[in-house]
């Protein structure tokens, strides 16, 4: 296996010599629900896990919940996100945070997520924060001034390492963009304790003031707390790069002494309608706002999967309607392949073709996470199945065997079999009568009834299709 490593900006082999592996994504900030921007970068944590298990690993993951700390602004400054959302709605931070964090657990059950080992909570972890503050002051990268803890950036060799963004470049570069705090000694210094105002809500003690962590610092003490000084993959949006990940290293390196993440990996945003998404033009999707258009959260799930990480997706409806029919092709095949009855005969050239897929499947993602190839695979394996079936020359057991070999691969996709379950649980008892009961006037030849139940049948919004192996029905026109 190879992926890019955002670090070293190059792909390195993956071989972590070792069947466990650590992985810790940044996860939601909870005060608002997650987009469908937020939401691929899950999903891509979650093909990864997936694909990792896959290969036989065991994956021990960790997403944090961002419920403090978080301002409006990367240069510390602003207001924390909580805290304004609260003061909008009237509500304490900590009920913002549930129930955003709430949404956020019913979405990733939507998009059928398999779950990471841990979800801590920020507030729940200040005290291991303090710890890490007590130690980056003791060995001489952060300093306290007026209650506010800093860090020292020009103590840390390798700050700028992972984003290019190294002291001398910033002094260049930005200085324009960052907020001049008298008190930081470089202006690119970031906040790792905050003094908090009289009035400031959600503030702990600390020995510098009563007040509250920087929102990097998080991500540092809960890796630690849960994975350990040193982890195998760290996950993250484009966005996070800088400051916040490089932040991280900073802090954890300076503080443990040893190597912080030895893979770094980045999905690249998603574009709505070709732009970035935007507040003011009404782009920023949420979950619930697809369902309400009538898209099944799995169908922008297999959207995903057909993207590759390492370039910017194009998410418009219209793409979306691609995708749904893509989704529907598979589901037809499985239920193609579940209706072939018969037993004669062997095709050795349809059971060499399911080896091969699950190899081209496997070798695709091997390839930095190639979703789209394996997408790909997937639908050269259908297409040539669906051609031996048009021609009768597949049995029960290779029939069978492909439907195993999706099963497998679904592992990874995580959709398939879910959205096949839904979708026939999406047929009416009416319609499955009326279904029943031409197939029971198609073997007895009544042909003029079996036209009569074919029409109502469609009245009702279904399309049917008769085949050599029986009704197939679907939701909508045939295509
Ligand atoms: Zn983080």
């Amino acid at each position: 296996m190879k992926f890019y490593n955002t670090y070293s900006k190059t792909e390195e082999n993956f071989d972590p010599g070792k069947k466990e592996i650590l992985m810790y994504n940044c996860g939601p900030t909870v005060y608002s629900f997650a987009t469908i921007g937020n939401f691929a970068t899950f999903l891509t944590n979650d093909f990864l896990k997936r694909y990792l298990e896959f290969k036989g690993y065991q994956v021990k993951q960790i997403m944090n919940i961002t419920d403090v700390g978080h301002l409006t602004s990367d240069a510390d400054e602003g207001e924390d996100k909580i805290i304004k959302k609260a003061r909008e709605e009237g509500k304490t931070p900590e009920e913002i945070a549930r129930f955003f964090e709430k949404q956020f657990f019913l979405d990733l059950k939507k998009l059928n997520f398999s779950l990471a080992n841990k979800y801590p909570r920020a507030t729940d972890h200040v005290q291991e924060m303090i710890v890490i503050i007590k130690e980056l002051i003791n060995k001489g990268y952060a300093y306290e001034k007026d209650g506010t803890v800093y860090y020292d950036i020009s103590k840390f060799e390798d700050y700028g390492n992972l984003s290019g963004n190294t002291p001398e470049k910033l002094e260049e570069e930005v200085r324009e963009a960052v907020v001049k705090d008298s008190n930081k000694k470089s202006p690119h210094d970031f906040v790792l304790w905050v003094k908090a105002p009289e009035k400031h809500l959600m503030k702990w003690d600390s020995p510098w003031s009563k007040g509250y962590p920087g929102w990097h610092l998080e991500c540092s003490a809960m890796a630690k707390k849960y994975l350990g000084p040193t982890i195998d993959i760290h996950t993250g949006g484009e966005d996070n790069i800088f400051p916040h990940h490089e932040a991280e290293i900073a802090q954890s390196e300076a503080a443990n002494g040893t190597k912080f993440v030895n893979l770094w990996l980045h999905r690249r945003h998603i574009l709505v309608d070709g732009t970035k998404m935007s507040k003011s033009k009404g782009t920023i999707y949420t979950i619930s706002d697809l369902e309400k258009l009538g898209y099944d959260p799995l169908v922008y799930r297999f959207f995903i999967f057909g993207t590759h990480y390492r370039s910017k997706a194009h998410f418009s409806f219209a793409n979306l309607d691609n995708v749904k029919k893509g989704l529907q092709r598979v589901i037809d095949f499985i239920g193609r392949l579940k209706r072939i009855e018969n037993t004669a005969g062997t095709n050795l050239e349809a059971m060499a073709l399911i080896e091969q897929a699950e190899d081209n499947f496997d070798k695709a993602l091997a390839n930095d996470l190639n979703t789209p190839e394996a997408l790909a695979v997937i639908y050269d394996f259908i297409s040539k199945t669906n051609q031996f079936i048009d021609q009768g020359k597949i049995n029960r057991e290779e029939a069978k065997r492909s439907v195993d070999l999706l099963r497998k691969l679904d592992q990874v996709v995580g959709l398939f079999f879910l959205y096949l379950e839904k979708s026939q649980a999406n047929i009416p008892d009416k319609i499955q009568i009326l279904l029943d009961k031409r197939e029971a006037a198609r073997q007895s030849k009544d042909f003029d009834l079996s036209d009569s139940l074919r029409e109502e049948i469609e009245k009702e919004g279904f399309a049917l299709k008769d085949t050599a192996s029986g009704q197939e029905i679907m939701r909508g026109n045939t295509e």
